[in-house]
């Protein structure tokens, strides 16, 4: 190579050329010395003559040596310019060679880091130039593909998977649109052996004038382990923890998508809770509670189709989302086969849990068109539900919206009104219409609210069990009742009784036996006075511990009664499994005696039904004196009901009872 040459030697020229004249002079000299003419001159012996031959010869030497010294000096001369404009190339020759050795160097340098760069990422990398792409050696290694192989699939576009080319080209497209140069996106991609696998695909593009991309450059990085796992902690959010049903992330996720893709198929969603669901894990306990709740996730598992998925949204609330549906019979159809299903017993090692569900079914887009809207307005038909008949389904109405608001803002007056004190306990008398006298009262809750004026129980009881302030207002009742009961008694009225309502969610409570007899305590009440109403309702809840607590409260002298009966459930199993004392014929059989014949008939069956048993039978809600003569004649004499008084303060209490007689 040039710079490995010696640079040419330094010389003097002059002192060359005079060296090399001074030679030629010195071997002139010689030369003429030793010449014909001047041995000639030397022989003939002419001193002139030689004189002159060698002043003659020595200027012919002197002359030629001069003009050879100027000859030598300018073609030397030359050879040095030259020579010097040689060394000087010879120096840029040799600064080009070194500039070229470190770009070289540095070349290597970066593509060594880039290879490096490339294998630690695992990256293949790419080049596309004038539609032509280029992918590196790593690329092909980790698709599996050959040269070949791309340039006999031709577009290489052709291997991404198809669910994912319209994001790509949606990606390029706005990209293009907004010059951005740089490029993210993820998709499948078909790898040799046949598999589509997930690659980040990131690039740098560059623009022409015109917005048309003219190269690009980028990395293809194979993300599939990460997209793995990343669905695997997808499927755990998703996932509900208990039941491994999807959960209401998953459900919001689910509906909201559905709008979006399919905005124009009706779809409903049915929402569900289980009634007492609460008292029923305080019973059983957190464990069987979770059993019911996975056994629940189970059979609406079975429910579940292409069309309908089911959701846990929370504790016990479901939620199944129809996709879409024709006619809205499917949907009742749907919710019936759902009842029937739920309505099954289920049955755990210990315990047989029998469960009711009430059901809040909002449409879209007839009652909302977002998720958010629709599952309000589901919830507020599954509350109106519950206010009704245990186990129904409701659509949702504007309707209820008002309803829904007045329940939550009574909610919130309940919640002080014990403080201000704004309760207060009417008692209705029972009697004897044989001997017409008055044995018991009834109490009856009243509330006087400063908002809402005089709320009927019919209005706040369900509120304030499902807030469970029925627990201190049911005692605050008990108290009250044996309070008045005492002074009645002081008064002389001994022989007469009270009867409380209770609720099952106060029967659920683990202390209430102890409660009653302790309030029966302090107010030095003998426990035969008091008469505990129960509905038919407490038994489906939880019957075991119903009937345990029933049973102590009963070994103790308090007398059990059974309201509202004939109105609910249809096993009679508990008529006689239960300690039940008095059956409360529900006012309905009575007001039917007015009616018909048929109403008289079952009227008196279901009297005679408790009569048989060697239950005491008082028939409520007796208003006309057609009901007392016809209950008369059943022999049915004990009555209670507006024809002989409603509840009355009290007050009056003393005057019903300072009367002779009330009939
Ligand atoms: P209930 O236990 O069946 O009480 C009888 C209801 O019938 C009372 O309504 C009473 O005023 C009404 N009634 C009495 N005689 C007649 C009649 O001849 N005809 C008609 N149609 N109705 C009559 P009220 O006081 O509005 O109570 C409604 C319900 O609220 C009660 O039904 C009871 O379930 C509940 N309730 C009332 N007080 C309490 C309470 O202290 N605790 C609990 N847990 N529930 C209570
Ligand atoms: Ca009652
Ligand atoms: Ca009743």
């Amino acid at each position: 190579m040039a710079g490995s040459k010696k640079p040419f030697k330094n010389y003097n020229p002059v002192k060359a050329a005079l060296q090399v004249s001074l030679a030629y002079a010195v071997v002139g000299m010689i030369w003429i010395l030793f010449s014909d003419k001047i041995m000639h001159d030397i022989l003939i012996r002419d001193p002139f003559a030689l004189k002159m031959s060698t002043i003659k010869g020595s200027l012919y030497v002197i002359i030629t040596g001069i003009l050879l010294f100027v000859y030598i000096m300018r073609v030397l001369r030359r050879i040095q310019a030259a020579d010097q404009a040689l060394l000087k190339k010879n120096e840029e020759l040799i600064a080009i060679d070194q500039e070229l050795q470190e770009k070289i160097k540095e070349l290597t340098e970066s593509e060594e880091r880039y290879r490096l760069i490339s294998e630690a990422t695992n990256d293949g990398i790419w080049d596309e130039k004038e539609g032509k792409r280029f992918f590196s050696e790593r690329w092909y290694e980790i698709t599996g593909y050959t040269e070949e192989d791309i340039e006999r699939i031709g577009d290489w576009m052709a291997l991404i998977h198809p669910e994912d080319i319209g994001k790509v080209r949606q990606k390029l497209s706005w990209h293009k649109q907004n010059r951005d140069p740089y490029y993210e996106c993820e998709y499948r991609l078909k790898f040799k052996d046949g598999k589509y696998r997930w690659i980040l695909s990131k690039s740098k593009l560059i623009f022409d004038h015109k917005g048309e991309i003219i190269r690009s450059a980028g990395s293809h990085s194979d993300i599939t382990d990460l997209k793995i796992s990343q669905e695997r902690l997808k499927g755990l959010a998703y996932r509900d923890f208990l039941t491994g049903m999807p959960n209401r992330i998953s459900f919001i996720d689910t509906v909201t998508e559905h709008i979006l893709k399919y905005p124009d198929k009706k779809k409903a969603l049915i929402f569900f809770d289980i009634d007492n669901f609460k008292h029923i894990n305080d019973t059983v306990g957190y464990l069987v509670g979770d059993q019911l709740i996975i056994a629940i996730g189970q059979r609406l598992s079975s429910l579940s189709d292409a069309n309908k998925s089911a959701y846990r949204n929370s504790g016990d609330e479901f939620v199944i989302f129809i996709h879409e549906y024709e006619d809205i019979e499917e949907v009742e159809n749907f919710t019936r086969q759902l009842i029937r299903i739920i309505s099954q017993p289920f049955v755990f090692s210990n315990y047989t849990l029998n469960i009711n569900i009430s059901i809040g079914i909002a449409l879209y887009p007839l009652h909302g068109k977002d998720i958010d809207t629709l599952f309000k307005c589901a919830d507020i038909a599954m509350f109106e539900a519950k206010s009704k008949d245990r186990g129904r389904y409701i659509f949702y109405h504007e309707s209820m919206e008002a309803e829904f608001k007045e329940r939550m803002l009574l909610g919130n007056e309940l919640r002080g009104a014990l403080e201000r004190n704004e309760f207060q306990l009417h008692y209705q008398p029972q009697l004897n219409i044989d001997t017409g006298e008055i044995f018991k009262f009834e109490a009856l809750l009243r509330w006087h609210n400063e908002r809402f004026g005089n709320v009927p129980p019919i209005k706040f009881i369900e509120i304030a069990e499902e807030t469970h302030l029925i627990n201190p207002i049911g005692d605050w009742v008990l108290n009250e009742a044996c309070s008045f009961l005492k002074e009645l008694h002081k008064s002389g009225f001994s022989h007469i009784s009270i009867s409380i309502n209770v609720s099952i969610i106060q029967l659920m409570q683990h202390d209430f036996v102890y409660k009653v007899i302790e309030t029966l305590k302090r107010h030095q009440l003998d426990p035969r006075y008091l008469e505990v109403e129960v509905t038919e309702s407490v038994f489906i809840e939880s019957y075991e511990d119903v009937r345990e607590k029933l049973e102590l409260l009963s070994s103790r002298g308090i007398s059990i009664a059974l309201d509202d009966f004939g109105s609910g459930y249809s096993s009679l199993n508990y008529l006689i499994e239960m300690p039940i004392n008095t059956l409360k014929i529900d006012k309905s059989f009575i007001h039917s005696i007015s009616e018909n014949f048929e109403g008289q008939t079952l009227a008196s069956m279901i009297i005679m039904l408790g009569q048989k048993l060697g239950l005491s039978v008082i028939a409520e809600g007796v208003e006309t004196k057609d009901q007392v003569e016809y209950l008369e004649k059943l022999k049915c004499y004990n009555v209670q009901g507006y024809y002989f008084s409603g509840p009355v303060p009290r007050e009056e209490v003393f005057n019903l009872l300072n009367r002779e007689k009330i009939l």
